[in-house]
């Protein structure tokens, strides 16, 4: 698509479009009026963007999908939000995710589960209807049926790339504190980060472009100088005489051994491997490493997650935050626990309590020593993994010397299957199955590293019918998302 202003009529069409199909996909959970006096003139102008439902507007409501915010509305717009719409981007909408983030296949929502467009119907869940995956399946599916032009969602542990790959779209986990948190409902703070979806790259960078800015009001918003090093040292590899197509001449891709564990489907692997020879005998150097620490790092990412969750969600105990619940007869009024328990027993759904207790049971003085800390230990030798295969040092956290003979990139499946059916998702709900397709996505947040899903062009199957969407994910050095897509670009 070329990288001109939409005209009215375009966004017009988009919503006509989610009129159309939204009632079987249920991408969208609330949907804005157009807005007719846009300048033609501005980066984005008339790009139609849908924007997650944890990520604070105040021209519509902010659920998070859960009951608990069912009728907020945030008297602020967040940071992204604003710097969109100053640039003529049209927010479309808002979009249905798992509450609070929280979810993989994005089924945990009070507005019902997103069906993935690859094969929805209009009548009811038809046994072959797929998940679109979660946490941001929402803004996956509206990017892939046409609905819109581009799409926010937050990643914490794989929330865009997973529903990216399984709705065959572009999704973009930028590296952490490039793009501002304000206005971002917190569901882990030290994991979370805004992300975007687009069937393009170009659409991808034109966006992040733009939101890709230090913004004082998020702690944790990289300061100037460090963006500039990480970006200067890894745009040294697009040095100015490569074309576009020949960025992958020298370039180096890692292709790490552990992201091909046995769970992994047997139809994700022949196209993958494909895609690597391709890249190789486009000029790549393919090398093989190792991060050995993978392996723990799904175990390592659910302890941090929850600990936080557990923390930041204390705030909706109905009176600082959240849809008060009148107490029952029997409730001590005198004991606030007794009346925040009325609130958060009727406003929280399953999965967001399960993970609130497996927190606050991490953060306990008993458990503290054996989950928390062996955690953060983890976590940090997830980072060493990464900071030991990688040309370019992470500039953000640990500042280490660069590594001789270092990968410019990783290369690895985004998952390792394809959307499961939505029926049997259902029954998944409790199970740990669900928790497993993460696994290739949470070592890049646990790191806070740049990492691109981008969809395998494979149109049929061995049997001939369409195939299901797949994703493969380049990986970065913090700071490197620059380079990160433009490799992406060279894959898709
Ligand atoms: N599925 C992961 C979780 O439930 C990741 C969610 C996310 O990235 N928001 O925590």
């Amino acid at each position: 698509r070329p990288l001109q202003s939409l005209s009215y009529s375009t966004r017009v069409q988009h919503r006509e479009i989610i009129a159309a199909k939204n009632p079987s996909i249920n991408a969208f959970v609330n949907v804005s009026q157009p807005p007719r006096d846009i300048p033609q003139d501005l980066p984005l102008s008339g790009l139609t963007v849908a924007v997650k439902d944890n990520i604070a507007t105040s021209f519509l409501p902010t659920t998070c999908s859960s009951t608990m915010l069912k009728d907020f509305v945030s008297p602020f717009d967040a940071t992204v939000v604003k710097i969109l719409q100053r640039n003529g981007a049209d927010i479309i909408g808002k979009t249905n995710c798992d509450e609070f983030g929280m979810g993989s296949l994005n089924i945990h929502s009070v507005h019902g589960p997103v069906k993935n467009p690859f094969n929805a119907s209009k009548e009811g869940t038809t046994k072959d209807e797929r998940a679109a995956g979660g946490s941001s399946g929402g803004s996956a599916a509206a990017v892939a049926a046409g609905m819109c032009d581009a799409a926010l969602g937050t990643d914490t542990g794989g929330s865009v790339r997973l529903p990216a790959s399984y709705c065959g779209v572009i999704g973009f986990k930028p590296s952490y504190g490039l793009v501002s948190r304000w206005g971002v409902v917190s569901y882990a703070d030290s994991l979370d980060t805004v992300g975007l979806f687009a069937n393009d790259i170009p659409t991808i960078q034109r966006v992040f472009d733009q939101i890709a800015v230090y913004d004082g009001l998020d702690p944790t918003s990289a300061p100037v100088e460090i963006r500039e090093k990480a970006y200067s040292h890894s745009m040294e590899r697009l040095t100015s005489q490569k074309t576009e197509t020949s960025i992958l001449e020298g370039l180096k891709i890692g292709i790490p051994q552990e992201y091909f564990p046995s769970e992994m489907a047997s139809s994700i692997v022949e196209p993958i491997r494909k895609i690597i020879q391709a890249l190789k005998s486009r000029g790549a150097e393919i090398v093989p490493v190792s991060l050995p620490s993978t392996s723990y790092a799904l175990s390592s990412y659910y302890v941090l997650a929850s600990a936080e969750a557990s923390s930041n969600l204390a705030r909706y105990d109905g009176i600082q935050y959240g849809k008060y619940v009148e107490p029952g007869p029997g409730v001590d009024l005198s004991k606030t626990a007794q009346v925040y328990a009325q609130t958060r027993t009727a406003n929280f759904g399953q999965e967001v309590k399960k993970r609130i207790l497996l927190g606050t049971y991490a953060l306990s003085a008993d458990a503290f020593g054996n989950y928390f800390l062996q955690a953060q230990r983890i976590r940090q030798l997830v980072k060493d993994d990464f900071n030991a295969v990688f040309s370019i040092p992470n500039y953000f956290t640990d500042m280490p010397g660069s590594v001789k003979d270092g990968v410019d990139v990783l290369i690895h499946p985004s998952a390792i299957r394809t959307a499961p059916r939505l029926a049997e998702s259902e029954d998944e709900k409790s199970s740990l199955d669900s928790y497993v397709q993460d696994v290739l996505t949470v070592p890049a947040s646990l790191a806070g590293l740049a990492a691109l899903s981008v969809p395998v062009v494979e149109t049929t199957n061995k049997e001939g019918a369409q195939a299901l969407p797949i994703g493969v994910s380049v990986v970065g050095q913090w700071g490197t998302d620059d380079l990160v897509l433009s490799v992406g670009r060279a894959v898709a």
